[in-house]
């Protein structure tokens, strides 16, 4: 049978589990949560199949879990992330005619699921597998990855190519080929109080300081070359009749390539004050560095874009400014992202996704898959 027949004459038993999935809320923070998602899909992966599987406990993180098929010696990697921006019972789950919605619905509960039953059809159909496929799940993407990405890049070494399971581009559904990096930085500025009425010439503004920082930081927009700065937060001061020796500064960067990331990086580690009364230290640094479009990701879209043609409809390609664990596998192995679910509502309220793109997009993954896995 066909993927497609497949998927569709299932797809009853796809949006259970779905649901299953989404109402186990599992925000990034929550270890006793996360265990709980965890076990979820657990059960539903050991329900269908004997898989390999390998869980790496985390004392304060959600565990990472990592499941395995076939024999090859050669690896195709999958990475997915089961935490989520909401909070235990954020938000309802609810469908109406072509919606479902749901906490991490579309990021990215729904595209775990669509890994899963990979795994189902190809057991199902006895297919074989020529390479070995592996499913990496982690559980702290939406902070950053602080603890799954040296187990992540560990498999994309290992690895001939990566295919990550966030949403396709919302509502057009592309496919992501290339993803901006990101950088933050926390500027604390130092000044000296003193009282504004009757001192104000013994004071040193923080805030003024921050002021002169902040239209510097601007000027570094290049919209040309897709960096961008983004100061997000500010803080400073307290009393109007105090001169304010204290302020912070957020920023948020994002760059489309590592040499334009990194010359950022050296302005915030080379950073003086303004005035030189004031002190300034800074936290931060590069977080994920972009993952770039070259040759090799290109023909990985190739096969996806024709696997869709075969499926009778058309799917593109999309440079996006939002970071994914991508990132990370792109730096050792071509990798294609997006291959998720198509939606709307990313950490919105209204998170959703289409109900009649669910087996086409089910399909679209495992044909891909397999093209890659076998050719
Ligand atoms: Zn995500």
């Amino acid at each position: 049978m066909e993927a497609m027949d497949y998927f569709t004459l299932h797809e009853h038993d796809i949006k259970e589990d779905i649901k299953r999935l989404v109402l186990a809320d599992s925000p990034s923070q929550n270890k006793e949560l996360l265990d709980l998602c965890k076990d979820v899909i657990q059960s539903i992966f050991f329900e269908y199949f004997h898989v390999k599987a390998t869980e790496y406990a985390m004392e304060h993180n959600g565990n990472h879990l990592r499941f395995e098929m076939g024999e090859g010696v050669e690896q195709i990697l999958m990475v997915g992330h089961y935490d989520t921006v909401w909070d235990r019972g954020a938000l309802p789950y609810r469908e109406d005619e072509n919606k479902i919605f749901g906490p991490g619905i579309l990021d990215m509960k729904s595209g775990l699921i669509s890994a899963i039953w990979f795994f189902k059809y190809v057991q199902s159909m006895n297919l074989p597998l020529k390479r070995r496929v592996v499913f990496f799940l982690n559980s702290d993407e939406e902070i950053g990855s602080p603890t799954s990405r040296p187990l992540i890049e560990e498999e994309a070494k290992k690895s001939m190519a990566a295919f990550i399971l966030e949403p396709a581009v919302t509502v057009s559904g592309e496919l992501k080929i290339a993803r901006k990096g990101t950088s933050r930085y926390l500027l604390n500025i130092k000044g000296l109080a003193s009282h504004a009425g009757n001192n104000p010439r013994d004071g040193v503004s923080a805030i003024t300081e921050a002021a002169r920082q902040i239209l510097n930081i601007d000027a570094l927009n290049d919209f040309e070359k897709g960096t961008t700065l983004n100061v997000g937060m500010m803080q400073g001061g307290g009393k109007l009749n105090v001169i304010p020796d204290e302020a912070h500064i957020g920023v948020d960067v994002r760059s489309v390539t590592q040499t334009e990331q990194e010359r950022i990086d050296d302005y915030f580690e080379q950073l003086e004050p303004v005035d030189k009364r004031t002190n300034i230290d800074i936290d931060g640094g590069i977080n994920r560095p972009p993952m770039e479009r070259d040759k090799e990701s290109e023909e990985l879209f190739e096969i996806a874009h024709e696997e869709a043609e075969d499926l009778g409809f058309e799917v593109e390609e999309a440079e996006v400014g939002g970071a994914s664990d991508g990132n990370f596998t792109s730096l050792h192995t071509p990798t294609l992202d997006g291959l998720g679910l198509v939606g709307d509502g990313i950490h919105a309220e209204h998170e959703h996704i289409i109900k009649n793109q669910i087996a086409e997009r089910f399909a679209l993954l495992t044909n891909t898959l397999l093209e890659v896995v076998n050719e």
